[in-house]
């Protein structure tokens, strides 16, 4: 059996670029993106992620189910407010890791039509995107935002 990806970041055997942003008991909110990993990530991509290894929708209970709905909302939010988002996208995929999380997505002013897509956002040649100190420093203001 293959080890699970977001069991062994959540153990801290990696650590997300930034770090988390938010949690509660249930869920953890982080950018997308390892630290040190010299690819690039579309600035200001979160994932949600269940703390207990479970698949997928309709797997969640009620409890998970609403920390990932207030987060997801929460971090919108802030998306919206603080990264001048002015539209966010939510999915749940779960393909390649069978460990429940939502993918957030904002898109910013001046993306092109044809990329209005949570997928194909990342696509946009102009879309930007951060290495891992551009992320550290995104996920500080989305943080800073929660408190505020
Ligand atoms: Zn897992």
């Amino acid at each position: 059996m293959q080890p699970c990806f977001i069991c062994s970041k959540q153990r801290g055997d990696m650590k997300s670029a930034g770090g988390v942003i938010y949690e509660d008991e249930h869920v953890s909110v982080s950018h997308m993106g390892i630290s040190g990993e010299s690819q690039s990530a579309y600035l200001g991509y979160l994932i949600i992620e269940t703390k207990r290894h479970t698949r997928g929708l309709g797997d969640l209970t009620d409890e998970e189910a609403s920390a990932v709905f207030v987060a997801t909302n929460r971090m919108s939010r802030i998306l919206r407010d603080s990264l001048q988002a002015e539209h966010v996208y939510s999915y749940v995929r779960g393909d390649a890791v069978p460990h429940f999380h939502m993918h957030l997505i904002p898109r910013y002013a001046g993306t092109p039509e044809p990329f209005w897509h949570p997928v194909q956002l990342a696509e946009w040649p102009d879309a930007p995107r951060g290495n891992t100190s551009q992320i550290v420093q995104v996920c500080s203001q989305l943080r800073a935002a929660m408190t505020n």
